[in-house]
């Protein structure tokens, strides 16, 4: 049987299920025998015990790990949540009640608010969960340890249980729910873990069934044949091998360079990107660094962490985008006011503009820093949909300091004007993520439009080529930095349409390293013409296999 899910990367793999244990039950709601203040003496115990638990847990992970976990054990001891337990405890609730409840009211309110928030409601009902079992005397619900490698099957994994699962025995993860860019997603994909999310039917999985995980092609296969076996053992091999290769720079067979690049959300990760062979950065995604802040960030607090970025790349490009707030991620200093339909409201460089002494502030940080450190700073522009939008921002940027400043193509609008857009910017990057979403009009975080939002589709590659043929017409250079071009056979497709860079998060360097390597600029452009001609997203990714496969068959037949 094929279960569907979303998977994270490329990665195979094969083993036994083990289920992790389902949520402890809600506390039952029944009066207390003890005095409120001792119930609260209690709660609050636990409630520390958790907190220290998770950092602890944090300082051992370190990475994108710690800094969820250190979130986390913050939740644990927000004033306003153990004031409001207080408040339970006074009405002679039990300490596991009132935690539960007023952990269940906090996570009601983070689903209400949708996109990067709900998301984060999986972290509640994880500390609500140890606080309960912690006051319970039980052991905390966490990752099964049965004594041989498996393929962790659970309804969504806590931050927590992510960071720090023993990769020795973890051959893959497969969770129920969760999308991709839940916690669980971005720490798989930092680690480099094999997973798919959002494998509704993986609930039907039980413990010792054999199963493989493929997430190259978002798929579980339960009780595989002996053949399909021997096909993901082969191709684990394969991934194996690929990993050793030596690193080096992206470039297609007849050796025409291309830059491969890293996507990155604080300067956390620059080591790493740098061991896996990224030759710079192109996407900075600069609004990461303060999705907690309540205030707009100092110049001098924003000037030290991007010299620490630009220090980690010296004669390096590295492309910074300035903030780009609204929608799923919006920053409370800039995106205050609600909206009915806020990925079509003043996000990216129309909320900046309306505050505009913060882009004035982040561009001199950026400005400052770039005077220190001997990195090729470029600057960018999220969602520009206008020639005047894009005149506004290198004037600013170039008024301030700024070097090289470009956009950002993620409306349809500024891909259809390219040509116009890179006469004034310098170069242009193409956000794939966004470009598909208001191209096929289907929200990117919505489970329900997922088979709307692949940018496989002719109409976004479409889109694509026009902004490749304008930076090839002008000389501009024309990146892209989406999740797209971490796809090992789009991205071959993506150069053909005239892409002169490609960007993703390090862990996809080597398969789309690998996967350039076997084609020459001619075989780049028959695979896009082919991926075009198609009908639908679905059909253009085989047409571009197709092609892929006519190639590297009778290239191996003539040598
Ligand atoms: C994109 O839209 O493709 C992009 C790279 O930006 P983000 O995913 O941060 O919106
Ligand atoms: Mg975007």
């Amino acid at each position: 049987m094929e279960i569907n899910g979303t998977g994270i990367g490329q990665g195979v793999a094969v083993g036994p299920v083990v289920r992790m244990a389902e949520q402890l039950p809600p506390p039952v709601d029944r009066p207390s025998h003890l005095d409120p203040e001792l119930e609260g003496e209690r709660a609050r115990a636990s409630l520390s015990v958790v907190a220290a638990e998770l950092a602890n847990r944090g300082a051992k992970a370190g990475g994108a790990a710690k800094d969820v976990l250190e979130a986390q054990a913050m939740m644990a001891e927000d004033p306003s949540l153990v004031d409001e337990v207080t408040k339970l405890l006074a009405t002679g609730k039990t300490a596991e009640r009132a935690v539960y409840e007023s952990f269940a009211a906090y996570r009601d309110l983070l689903l209400g608010m949708g996109g990067y928030m709900a998301e984060r409601a999986t972290d509640l009902d994880d500390i609500s969960q140890r606080v309960i079992a912690n006051l319970l005397k039980l052991p905390a619900p966490g990752v099964p340890n049965p004594g041989h490698a498996f393929v962790l099957v659970a309804r969504d994994l806590a931050p927590a249980d992510t960071a720090t699962l023993d990769l020795d025995q973890v051959l893959g993860l497969v969770t129920i729910d969760g999308g991709p860019t839940s916690h669980t997603a971005i720490l798989a994909r930092e680690k480099s873990i094999v997973a798919i999310v959002g494998a509704t039917d993986a609930a039907t999985l039980a413990d010792g069934d054999t199963v493989v995980v493929d997430a190259a092609n978002d798929v579980v296969i339960s009780a595989p044949t002996p053949e399909q076996v021997a096909d993901a053992e082969a191709r684990i091999a394969e991934r194996a091998a690929l990993e050793a290769a030596p690193v080096t720079p992206g470039a297609l067979a007849d050796g025409t360079p291309v830059p491969l690049l890293a996507n990155l959300g604080s300067a956390d990760g620059a080591a790493e990107a740098v061991k896996l062979g990224a030759e710079g950065v192109g996407l900075f995604r600069t609004e990461f660094l303060f999705l907690d802040a309540d205030t707009a960030p100092s110049v001098r607090e924003q000037q030290e962490h991007y010299t620490r970025l630009l220090s980690a790349f010296p004669g390096r490009k590295v492309v910074v985008r300035v903030l780009d707030a609204g929608a799923d991620k919006p920053l409370s200093f800039l995106n205050d006011a609600h909206e009915e339909n806020p990925a079509l409201g003043l996000r990216g460089i129309r909320a900046l503009r309306h505050s505009e002494i913060i882009l004035r502030e982040q561009l001199t940080a950026l400005a400052m820093a770039d005077a220190t450190t001997d990195a090729d700073l470029w600057v960018m522009a999220p969602m520009i949909a206008t020639v005047e939008e894009t005149e506004y921002f290198t004037k600013l940027a170039d008024e301030l300091g700024i070097k090289v400043a470009g956009v950002m193509v993620e409306t349809p609008s500024a891909a259809l004007i390219a040509d116009r857009v890179l006469r004034v910017a310098a170069f242009a990057s193409i956000g794939t993520n966004d470009l598909t979403q208001y191209t096929m009009a289907a929200d990117r975080l919505l489970g329900t439009v997922a088979n709307l939002q692949s940018p496989w589709h002719p109409a976004v590659l479409k889109l694509i080529a026009d902004v490749g043929a304008a930076g090839a017409e002008l000389g501009k250079p024309v990146g892209i930095c989406g999740e797209a071009a971490a796809d090992p056979l789009l991205a071959v497709v993506l150069v053909g349409l005239g892409a002169t860079s490609l960007s993703m998060s390090p862990s996809a360097l080597a398969d789309v390293r690998a996967s350039l390597a076997r084609y020459t600029p001619d075989d780049a452009k028959a695979l896009a013409r082919a991926a075009m001609a198609a009908e639908g997203a679905a059909d253009a990714k085989q047409a571009a296999q197709a092609v892929a496969t006519e190639i590297t068959t009778a290239r191996a037949a003539a040598s």
